[in-house]
């Protein structure tokens, strides 16, 4: 009888455990394979990628300055590298055709505030407008719009997360940054870079000369070692649990060098020729969904 009781005991405590257990999976849903918080839905940011896929989102913050934003294209081309561009819109203002470039290129231009301001203690509505002139006038340059939004600074709060997602965007962190807003020699910048970029980072960098020198070293080490890079919309889209926002960028990458010229295959399904980039191991980017998809986490 006594035996029976404690029996019902363990049983109970088993079961007790046992949804507990669940309960911690749960909650775990929200991170990654690695247990690292990537994108919740709770406060809307994604700080990095799928850590299972070798694959890097370079994002400039701060632009288009002219002197250094040409440059940084050329070499991005060259390399047949695309990036995310987090723009200021009084810049974009100034420099409409420079971002029209961008998007051309096949990069993509996100929200990075209208004035710049720190963003963090400021009312929702004020934010809203931020964001919202920034929107204009990236519209105003290219015809498309934007899903992402990085605050200046990275400085934020509830009110400004809140704003950002009430008009639908997703918020991006980083989690490799070089501090390359200041001048240091170029071989740092790389060095830092190189030593913190593991697979899924989003890499932080600004358009300064000193990045421009260093940007050369950081792409050919990168994809020598295999990885691969994608706009943010892209590795939003390959989390575990995928994210699908609107995309502005769509253009081809420009060719780099003629032995990557397209070949021509012919695709057995159809009996079709087909022209594919050898560099088709790239996912194109889908036709993105007509909103803002948020999946529930739970
Ligand atoms: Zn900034």
């Amino acid at each position: 009888m006594g035996r029976g009781i404690r029996w019902m005991g363990y049983a109970f405590l088993v079961g007790v455990g046992a949804a507990g257990l669940l309960g911690v999976q749960r909650a775990y849903a929200r991170l990654d394979s690695k247990g690292v918080k990537t994108y919740a839905l709770r406060d809307d940011i994604l700080i990095h990628g799928n850590v299972n896929l070798k694959e890097i989102a370079l994002t400039f913050d701060d632009g288009p300055r002219p002197e250094i934003a040409r440059e940084m294209l050329n070499i991005l081309g060259r390399h047949r590298v695309r990036s995310t561009f987090f723009v200021v819109g009084s810049m974009v203002e100034q420099h409409p055709k420079l971002v029209r470039r961008m998007m051309n290129e096949g990069h993509e231009v996100a929200n990075h505030s209208f004035s710049h301001p720190r963003l963090h203690g400021m009312d929702e509505e004020a934010i809203r407008v931020e964001l919202a002139r920034c929107d204009r006038a990236i519209f105003d340059a290219t015809g498309a719009r934007t899903n992402l939004f990085r605050p200046p600074g990275m400085r934020y709060d509830d009110t400004v997360l809140r704003a950002a997602q009430s008009l639908g965007y997703v918020t991006v962190h980083w989690n490799v940054a070089a501090q390359d807003f200041r001048s240091q020699p170029a071989s740092e910048i790389a060095r830092k870079v190189l030593e913190a970029v593991k697979p899924g980072s989003v890499v932080l960098l600004h358009g300064h000369p000193d990045t421009l020198a260093a940007l050369p070293t950081i792409l050919e080490r990168l994809q020598e070692k295999g990885y691969r890079f994608v706009t943010v919309s892209q590795m939003l889209g390959r989390l575990e649990r995928p994210v699908y926002v609107k995309t502005n960028a769509y253009g081809a990458i420009p060719e780099a060098t003629p032995e990557k010229k397209p070949v021509t295959r012919v695709a057995r399904t159809t009996r079709k020729a087909t022209t594919r980039s050898t560099d088709a191991k790239e996912p194109a980017i889908a036709a993105p969904p007509a909103a803002v998809d948020i999946p529930s986490w739970n």
